[in-house]
């Protein structure tokens, strides 16, 4: 992949997608194709087909996907699973048939089984049950993976899949009943602190234990891995710690400044007990992340807060 390559990012507009581009045009890319929504509808076999007969993208990254929290996961199960297997097998289909160069494909750590043992190796896909919360879309990911291997399996494609642990930063999708965690948290703790409400409440035990990505060390571990690495082996990508969802809120409240209570409410699901990555392999191939949580929260809450300001002013 050089500057003048042309390299079309599927999902620009979403929190991965955009930084890759960002990421991308910081180290000098001439030639980034994107489209949005109305341009191209990524479920649409038909239409994609055109783009790649029209465009002819060298390299394609796939960050498009229909993604959410636990509990939009768990309201719109049909949704998750049919959107993302036709963005799948229109994309990745559609790369092998006008011959793209390299593909990356973009699953998430929600693949591995419910109870795999932490942290979770790369191997342990399919070992056993999915967490039934995100089952519809950790079916649709392993697809994709499989459909990138199958093609590399029987034609030979260089298309390759990283797995990105739970992600966070600028960009996110800060709504409260479709979000994560995170954003989630920040927004919570932002508008509590701005009503000077005395508690703020967080779903579920707070025990549950995640693992959180900055989304620019993402699109760099992304960019590093179009580069170096080619095999039909699926890679994790994350920062190799996790942290109680207590202690996350504690670190937003923080960073916040947020002087109130927080309370839990068991009524919301936890989902999986614990998700952590085994980022050996990534390690190994000379990639680690760089961003430290509570420095990634920072950013995070001032992109959030200029964004509100932006949008107040709108
Ligand atoms: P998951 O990693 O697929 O389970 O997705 P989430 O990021 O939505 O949730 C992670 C954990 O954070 C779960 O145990 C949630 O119950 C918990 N959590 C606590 N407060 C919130 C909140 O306000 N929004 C979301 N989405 N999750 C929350």
């Amino acid at each position: 992949m050089n500057r003048d390559s042309k390299i079309f990012v599927a999902g620009h507009r979403g929190l991965v997608g955009s930084a890759l581009v960002r990421r991308l045009l910081a180290e000098g890319a001439e030639n980034v194709v994107t489209r949005d929504r109305v341009e191209l509808d990524l479920t649409d076999a038909k239409a994609v087909d055109e783009f790649f007969e029209s465009v002819r993208p060298e390299y394609v990254f796939v960050a498009a996907a229909k993604v959410g929290g636990i509990l939009a996961n768990a309201t719109y199960p049909a949704d998750f699973l049919r959107e993302n297997l036709a963005i799948e097998l229109a994309v990745v289909g559609a790369a092998h048939r006008y011959g793209v160069e390299k593909l990356l494909f973009l699953g998430s750590s929600c693949i591995y089984p419910k109870f795999a043992p932490q942290p979770m190796k790369e191997e342990h896909l399919l070992t056993g049950e999915l967490e039934p919360t995100n089952e519809p879309y950790a079916v649709a990911k392993i697809a994709g993976i499989k459909l990138c291997q199958a093609y590399r399996e029987q034609y030979g494609a260089n298309f390759i899949s990283a797995m990105p642990t739970n992600l966070y930063g600028p960009g996110d999708n800060f709504d409260l009943a479709t979000s994560h965690v995170l954003p989630a948290l920040i927004r919570k703790f932002h508008e509590a602190k701005e009503r000077e409400d005395p508690s703020v409440t967080v779903w579920g035990s707070g025990k549950p234990r995640r693992e959180f990505l900055h989304v620019d060390d993402l699109a760099d571990a992304c960019v590093y891995l179009m580069r170096n690495y080619s095999s039909g082996e699926v890679v994790n990508v994350g920062v190799g710690r996790d942290v109680a969802i207590s202690e996350l809120a504690e670190l937003v409240r923080e960073v916040v400044g947020y002087q109130g209570l927080i309370s839990y409410d068991p009524a919301k699901p936890d989902g999986t007990p614990r998700k952590l990555l085994d980022v050996g392999r990534l390690h190994k191939l000379g990639w680690k992340a760089r961003t430290p949580l509570r420095e990634g929260i920072e950013k995070t809450y001032a992109w959030f807060r200029e964004a509100s300001l932006t949008r107040a002013g709108a």
